[in-house]
């Protein structure tokens, strides 16, 4: 399997404040990899690193063989490099459609087209000229997963795309990713749900304060064992 992220002794500060302490962390080309963590764990802190929207980093990160450390947004994107953000942050005054251009004017010319998202969500077909602050809150993530994926990226980010949302519209999103990446994109899902994206993820790391207190394959350790690593404590 050959590796389309490679993170190793990252550090993240806030000016004096430490967010990622060391952590370290493979995506292979192929893969659905879960981060999971509690409030403040630093999980947002890992995906605004990779895309290069922190102050400060330390370490060394490699996506394919290009190093993403000092490296600008626009041509991390460029690379291949997609973030669904905490937050959704679309153009609320834009419509749909505009919104999902917007992925596809700043990223790369790939076999994903607008056609395909309104396959994956069938509701933004009938939406598309509705503006996007007037949709619910599922169907904006889903504006906003669509938007990234039309960027053709090699890499996905997703940033508590469950948040807030009805489990319902959680099985729509959630039950695309393991098709995305079967067509060749890796994924990295962060997450404070630990059921929801552990079912999908081939591996996952939880972060604790900052750095990663357990890190394996879903499948291969205990319940009680995420949990203890997810809360901390003896
Ligand atoms: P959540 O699930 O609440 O989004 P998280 O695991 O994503 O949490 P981060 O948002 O990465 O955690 O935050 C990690 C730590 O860094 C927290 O203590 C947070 O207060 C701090 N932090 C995050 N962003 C900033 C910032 N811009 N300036 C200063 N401190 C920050």
């Amino acid at each position: 399997m050959s590796t389309a992220l490679s993170i190793r002794n990252l550090s993240v500060y806030y000016d004096r404040f430490r967010a990622l302490f060391d952590v370290d962390i493979e995506v292979g080309d192929a893969q659905i990899v879960a981060i999971i963590g509690a409030n403040g764990a630093g999980k947002s802190s890992l995906l605004k690193a990779i895309v290069g929207q922190v102050p400060r980093v330390e370490g060394d990160m490699r996506f394919g063989d290009i190093s993403l450390i000092g490296r600008p947004t626009p041509d991390i994107v460029a690379a291949g490099v997609a973030l669904v953000p905490e937050g959704r942050r679309l153009f609320s005054s834009l419509t749909v459609e505009e919104n999902l251009d917007i992925g596809w004017q700043i990223g790369r010319r790939g076999s994903t087209q607008l056609g395909d998202i309104y396959r994956y969500f069938p509701v933004l077909a009938e939406k598309r000229h509705q503006r996007a602050g007037e949709l619910s809150g599922g169907q904006q993530q889903m504006v906003a997963l669509g938007r990234a994926l039309l960027a053709n990226p090699r890499l996905l980010l997703c940033d508590e795309i469950s948040l807030g949302l009805a489990p319902v519209i959680i099985d729509s999103l959630y039950a695309i990713l393991p098709e995305i990446c079967a067509k060749g994109t890796a994924i990295l899902v962060v997450e404070q749900d630990i059921s929801r994206s552990l079912s999908i993820a081939d591996r996952f790391y939880c972060l604790l304060e900052g750095r990663v207190s357990l890190s394996g394959r879903p499948g291969e350790v205990s319940r009680a064992a995420i949990e203890a690593s997810y809360f901390g404590g003896d």
